[in-house]
């Protein structure tokens, strides 16, 4: 099977049509999402729908969770507030109830799926690095975890009790290690690449890829100003921070 796993496509459409147009190219069985569909693009409705469209099985993120008022928006930065605010007004009926029925785990035969972390899962905690992970791994049944929410790819592995980090784009599954993949942002790269993150698992060549498209990101800086977000959602994009 050729699994699609995304995150984080914050309702930026653009991004998330040329990640669509680029798994079109791969053969994929099934799409995944790791959740915060929506909150700093100008496209949230828009993005629900292509989520929907393309059957993926989503996780909530932190901002889908804020926007449904589900989560404290005390601890977001003020942009991000304003973000979630604005996001707010403009959900269709039709897209709060998608959002409303995320789960914040999702475990296949394959993998298993989470936003930000395996411990609990409703607090968001990010995994920046391999000492943020202990936690996950011991909460991890199979041997493949999926996570999102710092927007920054990266690839964590465990064989016995010793834990690293790969800067790779690509790793090789074997049954001898666990594995916590990042698969970066589709729509607000933070790791200074603009271009939007998607991954691929390959479970018959046992291959996990994270790849990179480039993407209208004018026209999705365009619509964040127009819908007069803060402008620093726009420029960020330019810079993938
Ligand atoms: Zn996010």
């Amino acid at each position: 099977m050729r699994y699609a796993i995304f995150s984080d496509v914050h309702g930026n459409l653009q991004a998330l049509e040329a990640v669509c147009q680029a798994y079109k190219k791969e053969n994929i069985d099934a799409y995944y999402c790791l959740g915060d569909i929506v909150g700093y693009g100008a496209n949230p409705n828009e993005c629900i729908d292509m989520v929907r469209r393309l059957k993926a099985v989503s996780v909530a993120g932190n901002h889908d969770w804020a926007v449904l008022g589900r989560t404290d928006v005390a601890y977001f930065n003020p942009v991000a507030k304003q973000a979630v605010f604005w996001t707010k007004e403009k959900l269709t009926q039709t897209s709060k109830t998608f959002l409303e029925s995320l789960e914040l785990i999702c475990k296949t035969e394959a993998f298993t799926l989470v936003h930000a972390s395996l411990n609990d899962p409703k607090r968001f905690r990010y995994i920046f690095e391999i000492g943020q992970t202990p936690e996950t791994f011991a909460r991890l049944d199979g041997n493949v975890c999926f996570i999102g929410h710092t927007h920054i790819p990266g690839i964590f592995l465990q064989k016995g009790e010793k834990r690293s980090q790969s800067f790779s784009s690509e790793v090789s599954v074997t049954d001898a290690e666990k594995y916590i993949i990042n698969a970066g942002s589709v729509g607000q790269p933070r790791d200074g690449n603009p271009l939007a993150a998607y991954c691929i698992y390959d479970t018959d060549q046992k291959k996990i890829s994270i790849k990179r498209i480039s993407y209208d990101i004018r026209e999705a800086q365009k619509r964040i100003l127009d819908a007069h977000l803060p402008e620093i959602l726009a420029f960020r994009l330019a810079v993938g921070q």
